[in-house]
């Protein structure tokens, strides 16, 4: 059975920056009662306390960060590269270690976002980019969705069986 990562927030654990979560999600759910939910918060897993400071990568491109050409900082400046990216090689060891080949990743964030990511402003301008783990993954060869994409991400899966 093919086992999908997915964001531990998107799962109602209270892992986000402020201490909340999302969903629920009936797919979600269901997958889960399959056993094939991994579930991760890739900044927890790398060092960082919950709540902790909002954090943004300048550009907003996870692959500068993986080059060490740009890094994610708080919004007081904080540099939290270092835990981002321990983070991303934890979840790409899961991906390795389990097979998977399928990531539910929370839209929007500088790990999980797949498709959008804030632009190191913290005024909530978002710009075309992918989060330090989803680009990890990515490069993997992992299809990475969020939660607006379930449905997407049901296909992908039912073509991996
Ligand atoms: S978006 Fe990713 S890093 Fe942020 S709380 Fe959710 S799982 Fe953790």
């Amino acid at each position: 059975m093919h086992k999908i990562l997915v964001s531990r927030c998107l799962l109602g654990h209270p892992v986000r920056y402020d201490g909340g979560s999302s969903g629920p999600f009936d797919r979600l759910a269901a997958w889960q009662a399959e056993g094939r939910v991994v579930g991760l918060c890739p900044e927890v897993a790398g060092g960082l306390p919950t709540p902790r400071p909002p954090a943004e990568i300048p550009g907003g491109q996870g692959t500068a960060v993986l080059a060490g050409e740009a890094q994610v900082l708080t919004v007081q400046g904080e540099d939290f590269t270092a835990a981002f990216v321990r983070g991303a090689e934890i979840a790409l060891r899961q991906v390795r270690e389990q097979g998977i080949r399928i990531a539910i990743l929370k839209a929007n964030s500088p790990s999980c976002g797949n498709r959008e990511t804030y632009d190191g402003s913290f005024s909530g301008v978002r710009v075309s980019g992918e989060g330090v783990t989803a680009a990890l993954l990515r490069r993997e060869g992992v299809q990475v969705f969020n939660e607006h994409e379930l449905e997407a991400a049901e296909l992908a899966l039912a073509q991996l069986l």
